[in-house]
């Protein structure tokens, strides 16, 4: 009897444990995706570039002779009725470690086996399973370093070759055409403005990984640090949905390190970031909705979003170039360089002291590469009350960080119009992106700090003195 391959963060046919194992058993495939509630529950950004992953997989797919079914529903019914249909025996698919994910997939878990189909999930979506990694008393990782040191050096299993051939079942099952789920077609000026900046697919995923090991990783821990330059992968965006695996990153920068590019170490430590969010979003689920210190919940946060400042900060007009230069940068690509998410996170939890919650909500709104785990860390990170989280009296100072990190102001330049006589093309690219009713002109005059570096921090501190954590 055939077997279903859902779908899910994992687009792509190369080191895909659970498509290879499906095809060495001879069966045949039928591959699917479910445009379910957890995918209608996500942000217009990440489902407008959702739905170019799943067209490019769509393709690949199409090019070993199989078809991607694609159903709308809920997970459990849908699995069903495909079974009922094809006469399939097992479905498979790769883990997810978010609580939203994971909740779904226990339920369809258990409903299939009640059915008594084969229900197996693999791995796929990390490198190391959350349970895998104890610290030496038996617990989980709260901070970072003892975990990137337990794991270092740990012997992965090399990547998986796209299987040759995907056995076809004798007939397809129907499929919706993925143009009728017009996804994300909420984004504004998605095809438009932000399609350019998009990089899809799997083959472009690999190319971009070889590009940064080629051309960059070796001059990476400098250079990630500066947002005016292309100093980093970009691959945050294919992660996401899983057009490369982690592990084919990670073998990469282990050969460019023993090839001498010692910057590579660095970028290794950045993937286990990306380990580290997945093993606090499983082991502490609640990390993705309240504080995870909760002694947090008694700090006066602002938490209304109509609030004036918090209108400045998502539409890019503070008066503090760096949070301006990044937030523009964000509605134009739906992505921000590292560095200028921690200063919009900073600012707006510190100096504006905002509720973290709304620049989560926002980012889950706006990132292509929106990560549920690696924003909530993020956040938390950037506001204090997370684990291994930044003091909240260390408040970054935006106006130096700017001339520390962008000392010649090319991102500035970049995204930032009322300054320059003959603003860049990217700069500009923000008046499209935006609604009307922001009403904001390239030729307008750059706006006072809604708040400055100086009383924001202040402020700030007084309120966290008041607290006494
Ligand atoms: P590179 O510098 O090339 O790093 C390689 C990979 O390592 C990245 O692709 C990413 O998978 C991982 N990585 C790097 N830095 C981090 C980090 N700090 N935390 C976790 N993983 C990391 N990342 C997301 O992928 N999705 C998000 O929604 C997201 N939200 C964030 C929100 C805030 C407030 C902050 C401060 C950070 C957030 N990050 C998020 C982490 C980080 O900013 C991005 O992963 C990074 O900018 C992606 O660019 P890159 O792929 O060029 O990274």
């Amino acid at each position: 009897s055939p077997i279903i391959m859902w779908f899910r963060r994992d687009l792509r046919l190369g080191d895909h444990p659970a498509l290879t194992e499906a095809c060495n058993s001879g069966r045949p495939v039928i591959p699917l995706f479910i445009h379910d509630d957890v995918v209608a529950g996500q942000g217009a950004a990440p489902r407008f570039r959702l739905g170019l992953s799943v067209a490019s997989l769509r393709d690949a797919l199409a090019d070993k002779g199989a078809k991607l079914i694609l159903r709308r529903g809920d997970a459990l019914s849908v699995l069903r009725d495909v079974i009922k249909e094809t006469g399939a025996g097992a479905v498979y698919w790769s883990r997810l470690y978010d609580p939203i994910s994971k909740a779904r997939d226990t339920a369809v878990k258990a409903g299939l086996k009640d059915d008594g189909i084969d229900a197996v999930s693999f791995r796929g979506h990390l490198l190391f399973e959350p349970w895998s990694v104890e610290t030496q008393t038996g617990g989980f990782y709260k901070v970072y370093t003892p975990m990137w040191k337990s794991v270092r050096s740990r012997e992965l299993p090399n990547t998986l070759p796209a299987p040759g051939k995907i056995p076809a079942p004798d007939s397809w099952p129907a499929s919706d055409a993925l143009d009728d789920w017009a996804m994300g077609a909420d984004m504004r000026r998605g095809h438009d403005v932000v399609l350019p900046h998009c990089t899809v697919g799997e083959t472009a995923a690999s190319h971009r990984l070889g590009a940064f090991i080629a051309n960059r990783v070796a001059d990476y821990k400098a250079a990630r640090d500066i947002p005016g330059i292309k100093g980093t992968s970009g691959l945050s965006e294919n992660l996401t949905y899983g057009e490369i695996s982690p592990l084919a990153c990670w073998h990469a920068g282990w050969r460019a390190l023993h090839d001498g590019k010692g910057d590579a170490e660095v970028f290794l430590k950045e993937l286990v970031w990306r380990e580290f969010a997945y093993h606090l979003a499983h082991h502490t689920p609640r990390i993705t909705t309240g504080n995870w210190r909760e002694d947090w919940d008694a700090f006066p946060w602002k938490t209304d979003e109509r609030l004036a400042e918090v209108k400045a900060w998502k539409q890019g007009r503070t008066g503090i170039r760096f949070v301006d230069a990044a937030m523009r940068e964000l509605q134009v690509t739906g992505t921000m360089h590292n560095r200028g998410r921690m200063i919009v996170a900073s600012y707006l939890t510190k100096h504006l002291m905002c509720h973290w919650k709304i620049g989560l909500d926002w980012f889950e709104d706006q990132l292509i590469d929106w990560d549920p785990a690696s924003n909530a860390m993020g956040w938390q990170w950037s506001a204090g009350s997370g684990p291994d989280a930044t003091p909240y009296f260390r408040v970054f100072n935006p106006v130096t960080q700017l001339d520390k990190f962008d000392k010649n102001r090319d991102y500035a330049k970049a995204w930032l119009a009322e300054d320059y006589k003959n603003p860049s093309q990217t700069a500009l690219a923000f008046y499209d992106a935006i609604p009307l009713r922001w009403n904001m002109a390239p030729d307008d005059a750059y706006p006072d700090p809604v708040v400055t570096a100086e009383d924001g921090r202040k402020a700030a501190l007084a309120a966290y003195k008041d607290r006494d954590f």
